[in-house]
Order: C-alpha cells, then sequence, then structure tokens
C-alpha cells in the first residue's frame, strides 16, 4: 500500500499559501518504521512518499527508510517504490546520489518566474536564486524529476513564463496548480488573467509540439490524454484507500487536508487501520450533487474531496473557483487537441492516446 510519511510539520520556508499547521513535530524512527511495515503489509507492492513540511530537513530518517525497505523488499520480494516532494533548498550530491541508486522520484516545488511572490525562506529572504541552482543540481543526477508549481492570484502574471522557464532549466514534466484554502483569494479578474495566461501557454505547448520536443504539462495535457482515452479524472480520487497520508505522530487520514480532523482518523501505525471506517468512506457518492446533470462531469476534478474540502469545507462540494477553473482549463485544452491533431494526427496519437 502507499503512504505518505509527514516526516516533519517544519519547514525553512514560510509560503504565503501553506496550509501546514505551524506546529513543528518530527516524526520518531519508531513511527518511521512502523509506517514502513505497514506499507509492506497490503498488496503486492509499497509506496513511500516523502512529505513534509520540508522532509529533508528529516534526511536521516529518509536514508533509514530506504535502507529499511530495500532490504525488506529484497526479503519479502515485494516491490518498493519511494518518492518525495521537497522546497529543494536542502538537496546536495550527498543525498542526490543515493535518491538516484534508490530511484526515488522527486518533485521540486518551484513556482519558476513566481518563485519569489510567494515562496520565501522563514526569514523573510527570496528563494529563486538557491532554488534555480539546486534544481539544475537535481536535473543532473534525477532527469525524469519533475517541477511541482502552485499558482495564487498574484502569480497569475508569471503563469506561462514560469512554465516556459522551467522548460528552459531542463524540466520534461511540469505540473502547475492553483492555490486553494483560507490564505487565498481569487477574483474574477484573476480569473480573466489566468485565462490569458493559459492561452499563452497553450500557444508555447504548440510551438513545441511543432518542433517535436517532448514536454508534458500536466494541468493541459492530462485534460487532453484524459479526453483522448477516455479517462475520467475523478476516479483518481480515492479518499482513503490509494496514498495515505500518516502524520508524525503515527496517525492516519485519508487525504492531507483532512489532518487534525478527528472525525477521519483511519487508525494509526501501531495499531493498523480501521477497515470499517475506510470502507465506509470508500461508499461516499464522489459526484458532487451539484455536478450530476453537467455535461463536463466526466472531465472535471469535482470529485477531489480534498481540494472541495479546501475550498468549501466540504468534501462533497464543489466550489465556484474549481468549476471555473475546470471550464477555462477543459475548453483551452480542446482548442490546443484539436490544432495539434490537425497539425499531425499521428504524432498526436503518440503523444496522447
Ligand atoms: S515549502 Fe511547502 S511546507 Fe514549506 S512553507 Fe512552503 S508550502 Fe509550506
Ligand atoms: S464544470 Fe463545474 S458543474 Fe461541471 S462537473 Fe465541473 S465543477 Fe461540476
Amino acid at each position: 500500500m502507499n503512504l505518505t510519511l509527514h516526516l516533519t510539520d517544519n519547514c525553512n520556508m514560510d509560503c504565503s499559501y501553506c496550509i501546514r499547521e505551524k506546529c513543528p513535530k518530527d516524526m520518531s524512527e519508531e513511527v518511521l518504521f512502523k509506517a514502513c511495515d505497514l506499507a509492506f503489509s497490503k498488496g503486492t507492492r509499497a509506496g513511500l512518499c516523502f512529505f513534509g513540511g520540508e522532509p529533508l530537513l528529516k534526511k536521516e530518517l529518509i536514508y533509514k527508510a530506504l535502507d529499511y525497505c530495500e532490504k525488506k523488499s529484497e526479503k519479502t520480494g515485494i516491490r518498493f517504490d519511494c518518492k518525495m516532494t521537497t522546497n529543494g533548498t536542502l538537496l546536495d550530491e550527498e543525498f542526490l546520489d543515493r535518491a538516484a541508486k534508490a530511484n526515488l522520484g522527486i518533485g521540486l516545488s518551484f513556482d519558476g518566474r513566481a518563485q519569489d511572490v510567494c515562496r520565501i525562506f522563514a526569514n523573510g529572504k527570496p528563494t529563486s536564486s538557491v532554488v534555480e541552482e539546486k534544481a539544475k543540481l537535481l536535473l543532473k543526477y534525477i532527469p525524469k524529476a519533475s517541477a511541482l508549481a502552485t499558482i495564487a492570484p498574484q502569480a497569475v502574471p508569471y503563469y506561462a513564463e514560469s512554465v516556459k522557464y522551467l522548460h528552459d532549466l531542463g524540466f520534461k514534466n511540469v505540473s502547475f496548480v492553483i492555490a486553494y484554502g483560507h490564505k487565498v483569494n481569487w477574483t474574477d479578474s484573476d480569473l480573466d488573467a489566468l485565462r490569458v495566461q493559459l492561452e499563452e501557454t497553450a500557444s508555447y505547448l504548440k510551438e513545441l509540439f511543432l518542433k517535436k520536443e517532448t514536454f508534458y504539462m500536466s494541468a493541459i495535457d492530462s485534460k487532453i490524454s484524459d479526453c483522448i482515452r477516455g479517462r475520467n479524472p475523478a476516479e483518481r480520487c480515492h479518499l482513503g484507500t490509494r496514498q495515505m497520508p500518516v502524520t508524525p505522530d503515527g496517525t492516519l487520514y485519508p487525504c492531507t487536508s483532512f489532518i487534525g480532523d478527528e472525525k477521519y482518523i483511519l487508525g494509526n501505525v501501531f495499531d493498523g487501520i480501521d477497515e470499517a471506517k475506510v470502507i465506509e468512506l470508500a461508499k461516499r457518492s464522489a459526484t458532487p450533487e451539484t455536478c450530476r446533470e453537467c455535461d463536463l462531469v466526466k472531465r472535471c476534478t469535482n470529485s477531489c474531496g480534498c481540494a472541495n474540502r479546501m475550498n468549501t469545507g466540504n468534501e462533497n462540494q464543489v466550489s465556484p473557483l474549481q468549476c471555473t477553473y475546470e471550464r477555462m482549463l477543459i475548453e483551452i485544452s480542446d482548442n490546443l487537441g484539436e490544432e495539434l491533431y490537425q497539425i499531425d494526427p499521428d504524432r498526436f496519437a503518440k503523444e496522447f492516446a
């Protein structure tokens, strides 16, 4: 099974949209090893995602988990996969060498040209020049690493420029999401500006397609490929069944935004999973009532319980922000998809089908 280990709630940065609890707590070795055992206890593969706060503040725990799980995998024959999301500031050659050997997938939280708008050090200093250097180092060791950008309203003017910048740095895979939660406030004019930026991004993706360059920009490309493959993004929301977060004290929850809500505790690494609660949660009807009659219902992330909860406080209720954003993304992606298909149907099929 897959677990997301919150190795610490502490962080050396203070991003303006961060929703983590600001009460620094670290995971103990005891919890760490119990969590590793739990990951190996169910299914045919064990998956760990190192997360925080900033997980590299607890590098020694990552080394210990990798050693422990690699041995366990050898002994049991169960496949072990690992990944990490990091702000990148503490990456170094020694860590990256070990990470490359362990085949650790790394997602670098990096807002590109908008980095210093929201992502600053805890002491208020900018982070862009440090993270740019670390990004180059990361790509040297792990060329498949991805960049994960979170765009808050004040960063919208840098959106398209950031996609280009991250591509120029050498990332082949970038994920752009908009910032949610009580710390951000989207206005209609921000959303209009976002549309312009998404259209500019689509033109850039067309340019790359014409040059036959492979580059995956999740927000737009996933909408095109989901449509071609007939996949419903709603099916990606598996609250409590696909990727369970483990807090520093070993408590299990269905998804990150539920952490701290006692009603949603699904067990702990010492006593195991409360299966009855997981089954109960799985029965939830994922599609919000307001979406059932919508033509886009199968193409929209309306059922992401985590995003819904962050926006509306209710995992079954989608926000007007999410609805507007999804409509915009689908329209722009469909237009781009049509154009790319007309340019080169074979290449289009190869990339998206
Ligand atoms: S790097 Fe991540 S955990 Fe740290 S402040 Fe920023 S968003 Fe929060
Ligand atoms: S576009 Fe809006 S109404 Fe339609 S499925 Fe998505 S969130 Fe629901």
